[in-house]
């Protein structure tokens, strides 16, 4: 793979109603906790459940995340790492098979500019980064 073409689709939400957990770094739930005008404290109380080394929001009942709403993500300009990076995580761009198996559900994969592959890579490094306790050896 030399690169590969992504642009989010408008009105899309298909990543945001996967089954799955949304983790969140510290820095990110500060910012989501902003938008929101709460208090970190009581962001964290009503919407995240915290274990030893991960963060993560909560579902509400029958859905996948509290913050998808009718137009789309409406906390968008503080979403969480693992949101803003979608389709460019580890596991799933090291893996030709994950990539193609996720291109079937993200209409965005195969549109737009070609992004040079190391630039995805490096994009998806950040990943690594922000969730450390998920890539360990
Ligand atoms: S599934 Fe793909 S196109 Fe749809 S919202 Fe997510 S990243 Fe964007
Ligand atoms: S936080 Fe926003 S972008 Fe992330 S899953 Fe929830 S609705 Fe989607």
């Amino acid at each position: 793979m030399i690169g590969v073409r992504f642009t989010c689709q408008p009105g899309c939400t298909h990543c945001c109603d996967v089954q799955g957990f949304v983790y969140l770094t510290e820095a990110d739930l500060v910012r989501a906790a902003g938008l929101l005008k709460l208090e970190p404290a009581e962001f964290e109380a009503r919407y995240v459940y915290r274990t030893r080394h991960l963060i993560r929001l909560r579902k509400p009942p029958g859905r996948q995340c509290h913050f998808l709403a009718e137009g789309g993500c409406s906390i968008h300009q503080g979403k969480p790492t693992q949101c803003r990076l979608f389709p460019f995580w580890p596991d799933l761009l090291e893996s030709a098979r994950a990539w193609t198996a996720v291109s079937r559900r993200c209409p965005g994969i195969g549109k737009g500019v070609l992004i040079q592959i190391g630039t995805a890579h490096e994009t998806a490094s950040e990943m690594k980064r922000a969730y450390p306790s998920m890539y360990s050896e």
